[in-house]
């Protein structure tokens, strides 16, 4: 070989071995099933779109990988249970299937019913969503108009309703997004009251469950939610629920369209 030859050669052998490093990661099969520990994970969603149109990856999974999602839980013997359940189970010791986990979905965008929606129904799977009553049938105001996500449509009392009636529970996440420590203690608190108000009164059912806007709390904040006959609250804290979690701060593992397969599976098994 000339030198020219022994000089291409090298730099495509290094190209296959550099790639084939970097592929490595995404492409490895997941990690192998530990044994289901103590904490029950509570995974959250917000938007489930294929359009990059409705903004990043920090708020969107792609349907095809959310699929993947379901589909990992369901061969490997999950089972999706509400909120309640776990904290149940944790102050009564009421039974829990084997693997429980309970899928959330944060402000009720119009695309939990047409993409995440069939894919829960494929692999049996109930799931949470946390609805914020003045902008259902309208679109995301509180981050549209503050510039920081493009317009979302969100869910239609109809399909809210339709999706309550055939097994998903719920929840509240205040009346208009509001951050609930930033505003008066009276405004927070007609937040927290008046969000589960109109949504019973729309549903005809008892609203067991709050979610704090951007995951801002702080104690008064929690009795508030206590106090207004809420069961559970969850956070945007990383963790899992355990048998000492306060349930009014549930932590919860944040899903975004950033994970590859294997990172989502990692996330699974962190603590
Ligand atoms: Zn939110």
């Amino acid at each position: 070989m000339t030198n020219a030859y022994k000089y291409l050669y090298w730099v495509i052998v290094s190209f296959i071995i550099l790639g084939s490093i970097l592929m490595w990661d995404h492409y490895r099969p997941p990690l192998a099933e530990k044994p289901s520990s103590e904490g029950v994970p509570i995974l959250t969603y917000h938007k489930v779109n294929p359009d990059r149109n409705t903004g990043g990856f920090g708020l969107r999974v792609l349907p095809a990988d959310f699929d993947w999602q379901m589909k990992y839980l369901k061969n490997n013997g999950y089972h999706s249970v509400s909120p309640g359940n776990v904290v149940d189970h944790f102050q009564t010791g009421s039974k829990l299937p084997d693997k429980p986990f309970v899928i959330t979905f944060d402000d009720g965008y119009q695309d939990n019913y047409r993409y995440a929606w069939p894919i829960l129904k494929k692999y049996n799977y109930t799931a949470t969503v946390f609805i914020v009553p003045h902008i259902v049938g309208g679109i995301n105001a509180y981050d549209y108009y503050a510039n920081l996500q493009p317009e979302n449509k969100m869910l239609t009392w109809q399909e809210i309703k339709e999706m309550n009636d055939a097994g998903i529970t719920i929840g509240a996440h205040a009346l208009d997004h509001a951050s609930l420590t930033k505003v008066s203690p009276a405004e927070a608190q007609r937040q927290i009251l008046e969000s589960k108000k109109i949504l019973e009164q729309k549903l005809g059912k008892e609203v067991r469950y709050f979610c704090y806007p951007y995951g801002d709390f702080n104690r008064n904040i929690a009795e508030m939610v206590k106090k207004s006959g809420y069961q559970a609250a969850t956070s945007s804290e990383e963790g899992l629920v355990q048998a000492n979690s306060d349930p009014y701060l549930l932590k919860r593992l944040r899903i975004n369209g950033h994970l590859s397969h294997r990172m989502f599976v990692k996330k699974l098994h962190k603590y």
